[in-house]
C-alpha cells in the first residue's frame, strides 16, 4: 500500500480504479477549506501560538468535559477493527453492527478464520461492506502474523498492519493505550485551520504542526473535544459563529 494510501486509511490496493472515493480523499486532504476559507491570521512566534492554543483547549474543556471516543469498544482488538469500519461511514453505524460482530468473532483467531460472505452479511449497513470485510479479515491475519494475535502499542507496528493508516493508528493509541495521540480527522483538520494550529490540509502534516502547538498529554482528549464541536457548531458548510462559545477565542469569527 503507497504511504498516501495508508495515511487515509485507503487501502487502494484492493480496490479497482473505479472504485476509489474520490469525496473522502477529497476530505482527507481539506481540498473544501482549500478552495472556500482562508486562513486566519496567526501570530509568528511559536510561543504566542501555543498561548492562543491554550486558551481554546481551556474553552473546550469547559464546554466539552465529557468528550470520548464515539466508537464501542472492551479491548484493543475491537477499536482497532471498529476504527477501520468506521471509513466513510458514522461513529454510530459502526456501533449499530460491532456487537453483531464481536459475539461471533470476539479475536483476530475468530475473525481470520470468518467466511467472507459472513463477514459481508453483518457489515452490510455500513456501506464498501465488500472491501470491509477483506479489510477487517486481513487485518485479524495480519495481527495473527505480525504480532501473535495482540495488538502492537506503537505507531511504528500499528501502522504495518494492512489497512491500518497513521489516522487509525493514534486512535487506539489514545483511547486503548493511553499513549498520546492526534487524530486528524476531517473534524481535527478543518478547526484545527480555522483556529491558526495549522495551515496544512495533508493529514500528516498537520497532525506533525498541531503537535507542536498542543501538550502532548491533552493531544486525544483535545481531538475529542474539537470532534464534538465540530460536530455540534462549527460545521463544515454553516458554521454556527453567531452562538459559538469560541467566538472571543476564534481568529476565524466570524466566518459567515
Ligand atoms: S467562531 Fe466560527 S469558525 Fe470559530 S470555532 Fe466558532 S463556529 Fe468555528
Amino acid at each position: 500500500m503507497s504511504r498516501i494510501a495508508q495515511f487515509f486509511d485507503l487501502d487502494y490496493s484492493r480496490r479497482k480504479p473505479w472504485q476509489l472515493d474520490w469525496n473522502h480523499a477529497k476530505e482527507c486532504l481539506g481540498a473544501d477549506m482549500v478552495k472556500k476559507e482562508k486562513f486566519p491570521p496567526r501570530p509568528r512566534a511559536l510561543a504566542a501560538r501555543r498561548e492562543a492554543a491554550a486558551a481554546i483547549t481551556d474553552r473546550l474543556a469547559e464546554i466539552y468535559p465529557d468528550s470520548h471516543c464515539a466508537l464501542d469498544f472492551t479491548n484493543g482488538f475491537e477499536l482497532l477493527v471498529a476504527t477501520v469500519l468506521s471509513a466513510q461511514t458514522t461513529d454510530a453505524r459502526v456501533n449499530s453492527v460491532t456487537p453483531e460482530l464481536f459475539a461471533a468473532y470476539p479475536d483476530p483467531f475468530a475473525m481470520a478464520a470468518a467466511r467472507g460472505e459472513d463477514l459481508e452479511e453483518i457489515l452490510h449497513p455500513l456501506g464498501f461492506f465488500r472491501s470491509k470485510a477483506r479489510s477487517v479479515h486481513g487485518l485479524a491475519v495480519g495481527l495473527i502474523e505480525q504480532f501473535d494475535a495482540e495488538v502492537p502499542g506503537t505507531l511504528e507496528e500499528l501502522v504495518t498492519l494492512p489497512g491500518v493508516g497513521r489516522k487509525t493508528a493514534n486512535v487506539v493509541l489514545g483511547n486503548w493505550f493511553g499513549k498520546p495521540g492526534i487524530t486528524v480527522d476531517t473534524h481535527v483538520g478543518r478547526l484545527s485551520r480555522r483556529w491558526g494550529w495549522t495551515r496544512e490540509t495533508a493529514p500528516v502534516k498537520a497532525e506533525l504542526e498541531i503537535a507542536k502547538i498542543l501538550p502532548p498529554e491533552i493531544w486525544t482528549i483535545t481531538c475529542h473535544r474539537t470532534i464534538d464541536h465540530g460536530r455540534a457548531i462549527c460545521h463544515s458548510r454553516k458554521p454556527e459563529c453567531e452562538r459559538c462559545p469560541l467566538a472571543d477565542l476564534c481568529p476565524s469569527f466570524p466566518l459567515n
